[in-house]
């Protein structure tokens, strides 16, 4: 229990708690995130604002004084070996009854070397011995570094890590450190030798049991009896021939593994990733034609309510005239018109029901739900699948991302589901053109801006936050609004989207903007996905810093739209060599790549549901040799079952039971 370590009460535990920290275990495995050497500064080699260690003894009585309103400054003076510094303290008052003269202490600070000055950061008592490594966690505001490493250095004294999650066969092949051994290491490390090969052993455990449960329920998902159907191929080529468009290679083939999957006698688990607007979701509309032809409903969902709409518009229009009906179920319908789409779900005479999560999450009652379909499916994992399944329900799921990975990475993020890619652009779609402006630049972004109002055509534009604060610049919504208000108020329609209005507003707005009454539509990152207004032709991107290059990709892939040139201006004044990238890459997949590279897998979290991946060490790109042998071992090791002992074989055997337990 936390409790038994010292001074960890009631409120400590719930400071743990947003940490993730619960136990003992869940301690000891809370890794630092960098090491620091803690050294004796010589105070004659550093400059201005430099972040300094000295160590000394208090000469006077500190002096408290108070202003603003809470705020307490402490000076006292130091000798540190043949000199005197003064030392200057924010809020740490209550020391001062320790601080009596005479006191050795360590002090942690930035130097100012005018004022012989040392703006202390951490006062620690005692003197420096000797040099040390320091580990540092990440914090909140009410843990100090020093409580974390007390703990961590009480609870290892009195807990053992959970059971190893590598095989001891596996473990000897590669001569890794034990668990108990790794993790006495990373808190405390001797060297960096056996530093790296601790982390290197933390590292392998991580991915080899994320990639054993992929493996797992793969195997159990093809074992699975799903629905068995035969799929009526003329009909569904009917409905394709009738497509305003031909589809494209990468469709046709996608079209097929759908075929496939739904007529096989296993759960069908498929993921279709492609860029936005490389026609993801007629596929889904297909798809739902062929499991209503079979005689199934199926469930759509989208991830906001907007794009559940415009879904819902666009699959009327496609497969009502093949007498499918579609529904939409959505949480500000009117109570009476709720009840009436409830029934006709759970009666039956709905076949296609779009909404967005909570088409699974709420209570509804389906007559017979044989596919999900999951627009942007990073909202759904294992976990939700679980939920389906509490309710009885064991459809076939499809899922489908715009944010493409390429397929190293999406064989182990997604191991767990077969993937089909859509890497072909529907024809006649012009690439957009990107540009990149400082800030300084607004003038031409303007000039930029004026030149597509004056064609007719209609544009975005993004800021990142709602509310300007203090401490970030960004520009906010209510800010640009007025801003472009003022530019182009007097001939346009500007309106802004924001995640504070309600559902009816936002519909509204977008309603306006599809009917091109609004012209400039301001807003956050809530129209990242699915959006579809062809004649908007222009995405401007202020901050564009502030986002990982998979998501402005994203972002940008909301114009371009129809066969109309279109653009994406990104305005920033920092990382430009990062957003360079965009304006020479077109291809979502080659994006993420880049993505990874520059940024490693962290960001990548929620591609895949949060809790189906959370590595605290590994990185799937940093780390991609680790994993692949990882991915070979746990193919193996699931296949011959090698135990070395009977504690081996239970754990496994408990491990193998909670993930059967999650599907
Ligand atoms: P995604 O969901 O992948 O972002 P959409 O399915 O919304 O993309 O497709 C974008 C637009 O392209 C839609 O208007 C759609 O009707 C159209 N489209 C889809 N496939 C093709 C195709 N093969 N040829 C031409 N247009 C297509
Ligand atoms: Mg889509």
């Amino acid at each position: 229990m936390l409790e038994n370590l010292s001074g960890i009460g009631p409120k400590t535990k719930q400071a743990l708690s947003h940490l993730g920290i619960y136990t003992l275990e869940d301690l000891i495995e809370y890794y630092p995130y960098r090491y620091e050497l803690v050294k004796k500064s010589n105070l004659d080699e550093k400059e201005e604002d430099e972040s300094v260690i000295i160590d000394g003894s208090v000469t006077n009585i500190p002096r408290v004084v108070f202003f603003k309103k809470h705020m307490e400054r402490m000076t006292f003076r130091i000798q540190a070996d043949d000199r005197f510094v003064d030392i200057v303290i924010f809020n740490r008052g209550y020391l001062k009854k320790n601080l009596t003269p005479g006191t050795e202490i360590t002090v942690f600070g930035k130097w100012k070397p005018k004022k012989n000055q040392i703006v202390a950061s951490q006062i620690r008592f005692g003197k420096l011995e000797k040099e040390y490594v320091e580990c540092v966690y990440h914090l909140t505001s009410k843990i100090t570094n020093q409580k974390m490493i007390q703990w961590i250095h009480e609870a290892l004294q009195i807990t053992k890590p959970r059971p190893s999650m590598i095989p001891k066969v596996i473990e000897e092949k590669y001569h890794f450190p034990s668990k108990e051994e790794s993790i006495l290491e990373i808190h405390q490390p001797t060297s960096t030798v056996m530093l790296k090969k601790a982390r290197t052993r933390l590292k392998y455990e991580e991915l080899f049991e994320f990639l054993y449960k992929m493996i797992l329920l793969k195997e159990m998902r093809k074992k699975e009896n799903g629905i068995t159907r035969k799929i009526p191929i003329e009909k569904v080529k009917q409905l394709i021939a009738k497509l305003p468009f031909s589809l494209t290679e990468d469709q046709r083939d996608a079209v097929h593994d759908i075929i496939q999957d739904l007529e096989s006698s296993s759960r069908m688990n498929r993921l279709i990733q492609g860029d936005v607007g490389s026609g993801k979701t007629v596929l889904a509309f297909i798809a739902s034609y062929m499991n209503f032809l079979s005689g199934y409903q199926t469930a759509f969902m989208a991830p906001t309510e907007i794009l559940a709409v415009q879904h819902y518009q666009k699959a009327k229009d496609l497969l009502e005239p093949y007498h499918m009906k579609v529904v939409l179920l959505t949480g500000k319908l009117k109570a009476s018109e709720k009840k009436q789409i409830q029934q006709e779900i759970s009666e039956g005479k709905a076949d296609l029901i779009i909404g967005t999560h909570a088409l699974i999450s709420e209570k509804v009652n389906y007559h017979n739900l044989g596919l999900v379909i999951t627009d942007e499916q990073h909202r759904f994992g294992v976990q939700q699948r679980r939920e389906l399944k509490n309710k009885g329900l064991t459809p076939d799921i499809l899922y489908m991302s715009a944010t493409p990975i390429p397929r190293t990475y999406a064989l182990t993020i997604y191991g767990d589901m077969e993937v089909s890619n859509i890497k072909t652009r529907p024809m006649g779609r012009k690439e957009i053109i990107t540009m990149l402006f400082s800030e300084k630049q607004i003038r031409d972004v303007l000039e930029k801006m004026y030149e597509e109002l004056k064609k007719g055509h209609q544009i975005y534009v993004i800021a990142p936050l709602i509310e300007e604060n203090e401490e970030s610049s960004a520009k906010a919504v209510d800010t640009m609004y007025e801003n472009m208000k003022k530019a182009f108020g007097k001939y346009y329609q500007v309106d802004m989207l924001h995640g504070k209005q309600d559902g009816k507003k936002k519909e509204a707005i977008m309603q306006s903007f599809q009917e091109n009454k609004i012209q400039i539509l301001i807003s956050t990152t809530v129209i990242e996905v699915g959006v579809d207004v062809a004649n908007a032709t222009m995405m401007v991107i202020f901050n564009a810093e502030r986002f990982g290059l998979s998501q402005l990709h994203q972002l940008r892939g909301r114009v371009g739209r129809s066969n109309l040139q279109s653009y994406c201006l990104l305005v920033s004044d920092y990382d430009k060599e990062r957003l360079q990238i965009l304006t020479k890459v077109s291809d979502g997949f080659q994006i993420s790549e880049e993505d990874f590279r520059l940024r490693g897998s962290g960001d990548f979290f929620g591609v895949r549901q949060s809790g189906d991946m959370n590595f605290k060490l590994a990185d799937i790109y940093k780390d991609f040799s680790i994993l692949k042998h990882a991915k070979e071992d746990a193919e193996l090791f699931l296949k011959h079952k090698d135990y070395q002992n009977e504690e081996e074989k239970n754990n496994f055997t408990k491990f193998e039971k909670s993930i059967i337990h999650l599907d």
